[in-house]
């Protein structure tokens, strides 16, 4: 079976094409700039021979109009040229979309039919970044796989399992029956795969978890036996830790203070908190890496920047710790875990009253797969595992 993986955004659409059951990668690629007369197509092809990185990479620069003229590229450079992998568009078995937002509809992977796509179009309303580029991606696949199986994975469906007490704000009632203000969390689909690989890991099917993704976006997520039990995103993706660019938590009032006293509008409040704040916001810059190189030149923002964001990573652990009654494992995932071992060892630090031992070594090792960087004392795992959400998707769309 070969099972094509398609991550749509406003502008840019990523995928991933595997065959199965050997979960072999054959291409992965990047259209970026879409609506622009100088889009950009990263194309990589894997050697089936040889697992591991790509074995070849096509960069092409051309005008890409919009979505449908983006993903028609693609399923040329798919089937034709040198970097072609199959036939024609009917040897692909399954697409499967990352969709951001599955409401209380899904809470697992779905075939895609009539009703599915008007269930997506109602959450529009909920997630209006993400959705109806999501949506846009199964349309355009419909026409130019036609035939072909779809299936929608979205990022919320694995928090679904959180219970109510967790999930509830508390607001009046009908806030949440009537208008569906309740925390849903994001990044499921990156929890779901390092859970399930920590799982694994450790041999317990019932291991304690907090799994910390740390990307662009970053979320923490409680997990019991492969349920997620508490996320720290919450009605939208703004909540929880500090990002790159969006606050995290904020006291609610700040907002009316924003939109009173200080005359900003609604949008420019969602601008401050989606697009100005987080890192770049403390310290000048969203990039960790930034940050790092800002700091180790002795940049006092910098270093208070990283304080606030580790700090923030703690004080959920703490709250996750008392969730799971309990911690077997901490797993650090996405660009920031899986790179920045000063990041790490600042989340892990003074928290030996959990058990959690870092290993200075280890955690500076840059070995690839998964990493157990606690000491052999430590009576908590903590494990760096690198996240791969298409593969996830695809192992969804396998199983279903
Ligand atoms: P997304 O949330 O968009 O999927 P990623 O998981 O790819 O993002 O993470 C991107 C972020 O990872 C970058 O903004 C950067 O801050 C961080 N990052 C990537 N590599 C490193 C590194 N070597 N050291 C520190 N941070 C890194």
């Amino acid at each position: 079976m070969n099972i094509f993986v398609v991550n749509s955004g406003s502008s840019s659409l990523k995928y991933q094409l595997f065959r199965w059951p050997n979960e072999q990668p054959l291409c992965s690629g990047l259209v970026e700039r879409i609506g622009s007369a100088q889009a950009e197509i990263t194309h990589r092809v894997f050697d089936v021979q040889a697992p591991g990185p790509p074995a070849a990479e096509q960069r092409s620069t051309l005008a890409v109009p919009d979505y449908e003229a983006g993903l028609r590229e693609v399923v040329r450079l798919l089937t034709d040229g040198p970097g072609a992998v199959i036939g024609a568009p009917a040897e692909v078995d399954v697409v499967g979309h990352r969709v951001v937002h599955g409401g209380e509809f899904f809470t697992g992977p779905t075939l895609v039919n009539a009703g599915v796509k008007a269930k997506i179009k109602e959450l529009f309303g909920l997630a209006p970044l993400h959705n109806p580029a999501n949506y846009q991606g199964i349309e355009v696949a419909e026409r130019l796989f036609p035939g072909t199986r779809q299936v929608a994975v979205f990022d919320t469906a694995f928090h679904q399992t959180l219970p109510e007490y967790a999930f509830r704000y508390a607001l009046p009632t009908a806030l949440y029956t009537e208008q569906r203000i309740r925390k849903y969390g994001f990044h499921g689909t990156s929890h779901q795969y390092v859970a399930d690989q920590a799982t694994a890991y450790l041999q317990n099917p019932d291991a304690r978890l907090i799994t910390i993704h740390l990307g662009n976006g970053c979320s923490m997520a409680a997990v019991r036996g492969g349920r997620s039990l508490d996320t720290s995103m919450g009605f939208s993706p703004l909540a929880g830790l500090v990002m790159g660019t969006r606050s995290g938590d904020l006291d609610p009032s700040v907002l009316l203070h924003l939109l009173g006293p200080l005359g900003y509008t609604a949008e420019q409040v969602g601008t401050l908190l989606n697009k100005e704040s987080g890192m770049l916001g403390l310290a000048g810059a969203n990039d960790l890496r930034d940050v790092g190189r800002a700091l180790a030149a002795g940049d006092a923002r910098a270093a208070r920047a990283l304080d606030i964001y580790a700090y923030r990573i703690r004080q959920y652990i703490g709250a996750y710790a008392a969730v799971l009654n309990g911690l077997d494992a901490l797993v650090f995932t996405a660009g920031v875990g899986e790179n920045d071992a000063l990041v790490r060892a600042r989340a892990c630090q003074d928290l030996e009253f959990f058990g959690l031992e870092l290993d200075a070594a280890r955690n500076e090792a840059r070995t690839p797969g998964l990493r157990d960087i606690s000491r052999p004392s430590s009576r908590v795992r903590i494990l760096v595992i690198p996240t791969n959400e298409e593969l996830e998707i695809a192992r969804q769309c396998a199983t279903l």
